[in-house]
């Protein structure tokens, strides 16, 4: 019954490919301010805001690096110290052990293979200990190169109310997203998603009154 609403529902916004085009457009007009929350000046700063956001909020994430990156500049300082100093330092974001690791052997990649600084391609990120796809999706579109669409779990949940994907695993979702939505959109797409979803779409109450999608979207309560 719920599965033929929903059908129902997405034949009456149309198809996906034509609805993408506005969505991005209502949603930048709405979101102005959309973009990264995590707060860094530097590549090396973008990439450890990064690693350390696993788990965590961007907010936390943000009062730690506030001092760490005070103390650390260069991807010798993270091995220079001991690795109880650097795991005291990043306490406050959780999975410190785990993080601290992933952290100084990707310090010491990037000293060994790419001369002290953060590779741009994916197939370079993804080469360093402890950055996964999502990482690496989004250190590559924040220098301006974006290679996918990061898909967390607002870009999740948005993508499917809209009805612009069926599937639930992130891998997937990016394949489907990718095939709709303009390449010069693929760094900015997910932040607008990630704005909407927290400042109206919200995961366990949807806000469809003060919605600007609600003729695009099949899961609309109005
Ligand atoms: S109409 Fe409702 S469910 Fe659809 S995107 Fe807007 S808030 Fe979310």
């Amino acid at each position: 019954m719920a599965r033929s609403y929903v059908s129902e529902a997405r034949r009456h916004v149309g198809r996906r490919r034509d609805r993408i085009g506005p969505i991005i457009e209502r949603l930048a007009a709405e979101h102005v301010d959309a973009r990264i929350a995590l707060r860094f000046r530097r590549p090396l700063e973008l990439l450890v805001s990064v690693m350390l956001s696993a788990q965590t909020t961007d907010v936390n994430v943000n009062k730690v690096t506030a001092t760490l990156f005070e103390k650390y500049r260069r991807p010798e300082d993270y091995i220079a110290v001991p690795v109880e100093e650097l795991e005291r330092d990043i306490y406050k974001t959780g999975f410190f052990r785990q993080k601290a690791k992933a952290i100084r052997g990707t310090m010491r990649m990037l000293l060994e293979e790419f001369d002290g600084e953060v590779p741009r391609t994916m197939e370079e990120l993804l080469r360093l200990p402890g950055v996964a796809r999502k990482t690496a999706n989004v250190v590559a579109a924040e220098l301006g190169n974006p290679q996918g669409i990061v898909v967390d779990t607002h870009v999740r949940r948005l993508s499917q109310r809209l009805g612009l994907t069926r599937e639930d695993d992130p891998v997937k979702i990016e394949r489907d997203l990718v095939k709709i939505v303009p390449r010069r959109e693929w760094g900015r797409f997910p932040h607008l998603l990630i704005w909407h979803g927290r400042r109206v779409c919200i995961a366990r109450a949807p806000r469809c009154e003060d919605c600007v999608l609600t003729d695009l979207c099949p899961s609309s309560r109005v």
